[in-house]
């Protein structure tokens, strides 16, 4: 078993860490979260790097990148503070390739480069959160055209995507047929709320209505019925890639709160020196450390064509709640400082929401418990 990165790797890991050690990012994550805007002047810098098409065949102008050096570029990200979550849109590319047509490829591949984001799945409901089978937007084909309407809610990014895939439901068919569509958001009979967020706040999130939105046939993404099947493959990456944020933002506050430790004097000794602050590292490490592995063997599992979802909703789990932990003892450990505008306070509110958003922790839990129960069966 080899636990030690490639020369390549490796310099993929060289080049963002010196992006992130470049200027005072901090500075500019902090600013960006106060205003919930989109950080782009540092998307578009790792786009610049080549990062926003790095997991894209060679043949596509990627470089063919697996998800161990993903997960290793996410660690050197987030243990600078980076809000990687902003970056959910960019395996994006991968999907649209998979799974559009030439016409929606194109328009999509535009946004290489850019830093923009482009689109995202607009999938929960008001009704239909967890239980995702109760959708209700409905598709319809009249004279010749395809008509959707309903309502969507706490769709990520949608305030700055030009295109968001939409699933509903066919008004006309006797079962359940799922099927998504590609939509420009710029299509008369949209609207859309922006909410306000705890945290991931450098991302929107916001309600959508759709009145009779004038679709064609050539808008289907993917095959019609296929909804469900197509976008199971997407929460599995989604899922394990929120994990590989959780991580390292974890490894950043613990890192933080490790260098305040050592020098922060009071009762004459470094609080560093005392037990019960010792124990908290010690705690944090361990969680550290099993997130750390959980992430690698599943990207390996990835990379060779067996991860699950049970391992997928196994990370995500896990590393939301580890980090959690790991960013609450951090916050302990800097005192005063930890919640009064420390970057530590804006990952404890972004893995907040991270525990219920692409997923909550109970159905993490329940996906997890089927699939190693099957096992046994
Ligand atoms: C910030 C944010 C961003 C999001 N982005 C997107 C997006 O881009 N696209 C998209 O389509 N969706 C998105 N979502 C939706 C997200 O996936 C859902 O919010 C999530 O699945 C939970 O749905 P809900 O909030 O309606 O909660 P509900 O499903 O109503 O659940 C409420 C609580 O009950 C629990 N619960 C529900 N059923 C059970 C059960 N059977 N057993 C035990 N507990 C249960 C849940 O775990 C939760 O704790 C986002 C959500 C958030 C908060």
């Amino acid at each position: 078993m080899e636990f030690k990165l490639s020369e390549e790797q490796e310099l993929f890991v060289a080049g963002v860490r010196e992006l992130m050690t470049r200027e005072n990012w901090e500075a500019y994550f902090a600013e960006c979260d106060d205003k919930h805007e989109y950080p782009i002047r540092w998307v578009k810098e790792l786009a610049d790097l080549g990062i926003d098409t790095m997991t894209l065949p060679e043949e596509h102008g990627g470089m063919g990148a697996d998800m161990v050096t993903l997960a290793a570029i996410w660690e050197e990200l987030g243990r600078h503070g980076a809000p990687t979550y902003v970056l959910f849109h960019l395996p994006g590319f991968n999907t649209i390739l998979h799974w559009g047509t030439q016409e929606q490829i194109d328009k999509i591949f535009e946004y290489r480069g850019t830093g923009k984001q482009m689109w995202n799945s607009a999938i929960t409901e008001p009704s239909a959160g967890s239980d995702v089978g109760s959708l209700k937007t409905t598709y319809q084909r009249r004279d010749g055209k395809i008509y959707l309407n309903g309502q969507k809610c706490f769709i990520t990014s949608a305030a700055n995507s030009p295109f968001l895939v939409v699933m509903a439901r066919d008004a006309d068919a006797e079962g359940a047929v799922y099927s998504e569509f590609f939509v420009d958001m710029s299509k008369p009979g949209i609207k859309m709320n922006k909410l306000d967020k705890l945290g991931l706040r450098m991302d929107s999130c916001c309600e959508l209505s759709f009145d009779n939105v004038e679709l064609e046939e050539k808008d289907f993404f993917g095959e019609e019925g296929n909804g469900f099947n197509r976008v199971k493959e997407e929460f599995d990456a989604e899922r394990w890639l929120v994990a590989c944020t959780n991580y390292g933002v974890a490894l950043c506050a613990f890192e933080d709160a490790a260098k305040y430790a050592n020098q922060r004097v009071q009762f004459g000794e470094t609080i560093g020196r005392t037990q019960l602050i010792q124990e908290k590292f010690a705690h944090m490490s361990m969680k550290l450390n099993a997130m750390k592995n959980m992430i690698f063997e599943a990207a390996w599992k990835c990379d060779n064509g067996n991860m699950t979802s049970g391992d997928s909703a196994m990370c995500k789990y896990f590393c939301a709640n580890m980090a959690f932990e790991v960013v609450d003892d951090a916050m302990q450990v800097l005192g005063g400082i930890g919640v009064t505008g420390h970057r530590v306070g804006r990952f404890w509110r972004d893995l907040r929401v991270d525990r219920l958003s692409g997923g909550s922790d109970e159905m993490q839990i329940l996906t997890l418990g089927r699939e190693v129960l099957k096992r046994y069966r």
